[in-house]
């Protein structure tokens, strides 16, 4: 079985100011730094106006820094955007595409996910892909064809195990207190392996992450689920103590 390092990915959403950020980033770097050997990689995704400082902040440290989108063009009139050689210029290593909530809020289809993808790729990103059913179509027996069209449509061509990382989040489990449970996750990560057969190269070295309520009491149980790979973590990526202790239970 392919070795694969798990990734603690923490999305801060449009949460925290200046200090809040540097606080939060500068107490995970030193505890990361401190810790010596750790069976995780740590990645912190801020609002865009934090990326500079928090890099400033965490430059000699292990803790990886990402966005939370990007457009697929590299410059020009896209007001408000911003592109993957900015990120790259702000010292991201990271990019999280097709969130539910930039799908749900911002109408994001998975044909400009994977044009934003491609453009992550070659600015030299690697793009985290988000992929989730909502709780209807789950009661619909949908779960499985929902990712299955999301991994079609939205992982571009030139997709790898070093530049892609799949996010599994099933909305309903965002930000509710809801986790689907440890055999739900099973068979839906089974399900997305083998699936990347074919539309990446070295399917079994894919990281692939599980996203929706984790938290420290649910995390060593989920992390210890044959290919869950990591988590991607909203609300509990906020405060370092919850945060740290998610990745702590990664064995
Ligand atoms: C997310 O937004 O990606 C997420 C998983 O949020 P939470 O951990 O708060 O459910």
């Amino acid at each position: 079985m392919t070795a694969r390092r798990k990734l603690i990915a923490g999305n801060w959403k449009m949460n925290g100011l200046k200090a809040d950020g540097l606080d939060l980033a500068s107490d995970l770097a030193g505890r990361l730094k401190g810790a010596g050997a750790v069976a995780f990689d740590m990645l912190v995704c801020p609002p865009f106006p934090l990326l500079f400082p928090v890099h400033e902040a965490i430059a000699d440290s292990p803790l990886a820094l990402g966005a939370q989108d990007c457009h697929a063009e590299t410059s020009g009139a896209h007001t408000g955007d911003v592109s993957p050689v900015m990120l790259k210029d702000a010292g991201c290593r990271f990019v999280i595409l097709g969130h539910s909530e930039r799908r749900a809020d911002h109408g994001e289809t998975d044909a400009e996910i994977a044009a934003k993808a491609v453009a992550a790729h070659k600015e030299g990103l690697v793009a985290i892909i988000c992929v989730g059913e909502t709780e209807a179509q789950r009661d619909a027996g949908q779960a499985n064809a929902v990712v299955s069209t999301q991994l079609k449509g939205s992982i571009p061509k030139g997709a790898t195990a070093a530049n892609t990382v799949i996010a599994y989040e099933p909305v309903w489990a965002i930000g509710t207190g809801k986790t689907a449970t440890p055999d739900d996750v099973k068979a839906m990560h089974a399900h997305i392996r083998a699936e990347l057969d074919g539309k990446v190269t070295e399917p079994g070295a894919v990281r692939i992450l599980y996203g929706g309520s984790v938290k420290p009491s649910n995390a060593a149980e989920l992390m210890a689920v044959d290919n869950v790979d990591g988590a991607l973590v909203g609300g509990a990526s906020l405060k370092a103590d919850d945060f740290w202790a998610i990745g702590v239970s990664c064995r």
